[in-house]
Formats: structure tokens, C-alpha cells, sequence
């Protein structure tokens, strides 16, 4: 058992307003937004970070990104736009070592990013 935050909330574990779910990803609004729509989708299994994926387990990145089509429809945000966030170990600011995808929506973003 690992006491990973994201492996809790996959495992439902610790409560989460989820907002999708397959076979192999979850999908729940970030605890602390930076935009009107937030949303954090990881895969179920743990993988720390980008640098962990290989040949056996790259396809969650397919189904991370057709979650993000899903998401987005539903939010009303597709042809208004969106922006997609993977942040990578210290200088990509990552913060939680469970691999997830910021989805992020509702208003103008700017770039570049801080
Ligand atoms: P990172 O900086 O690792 O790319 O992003 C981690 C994100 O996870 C942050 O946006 C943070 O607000 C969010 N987060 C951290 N802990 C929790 C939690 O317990 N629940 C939810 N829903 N989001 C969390
Ligand atoms: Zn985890």
C-alpha cells in the first residue's frame, strides 16, 4: 500500500469530486483551482512522473488525453479553449510525485507560462 495522495483518491480512499472515470484514469477538480475549471486527470496506477513512462505503460497517455476530449466537452470549454499541463520533477514545478495532467479552462490563458 502506498501512502501516495492520488493513489488515496484512485483508490477512494479520500473523498474527491470526481468529474470522470475509465478503466484506467480518474479525473477530479483541483483542491485549489487556478482557473474557473481545474480539473487533474491521473491514471489510476501509480506512476511518479513523465520520466517513468516506457513501451508497457505509455498508452495512459491516450487515454489521459481522450478523458481530456470527454472533459472538455462536457465543461462547455472545447472551442473556447483550454490548456493541458504535465509539470515535471523540480524545475517543471511539480508538486504531487503521482503523474496527472492539469486541465485548465474558463478563462484566457497567458503566455508564457511563470
Ligand atoms: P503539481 O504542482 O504537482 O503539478 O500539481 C499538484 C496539484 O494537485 C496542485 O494543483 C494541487 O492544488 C493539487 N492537489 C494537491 N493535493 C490535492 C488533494 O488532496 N486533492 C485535490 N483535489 N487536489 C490536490
Ligand atoms: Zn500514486
Amino acid at each position: 500500500m502506498t501512502d501516495c495522495i492520488f493513489c488515496k483518491l484512485a483508490r477512494g480512499e479520500i473523498p474527491t469530486d470526481k468529474v470522470f472515470e475509465s478503466d484506467t484514469v480518474l479525473a477530479f477538480n483541483d483542491i485549489d483551482p487556478k482557473a474557473p475549471h481545474h480539473i487533474l486527470i491521473i491514471p489510476k496506477k501509480h506512476i511518479a512522473t513523465l520520466n517513468d513512462l516506457d513501451k508497457e505503460n505509455i498508452s495512459i497517455i491516450t487515454d489521459i488525453f481522450l478523458a481530456v476530449k470527454i472533459i472538455a466537452s462536457q465543461l462547455g470549454i472545447a472551442d473556447s479553449g483550454y490548456r493541458t499541463v504535465f509539470n515535471c520533477n523540480r524545475d517543471g514545478g511539480q508538486e504531487v510525485y503521482h503523474l496527472h495532467l492539469h486541465l485548465l479552462g474558463g478563462r484566457k490563458m497567458t503566455w508564457p507560462p511563470g
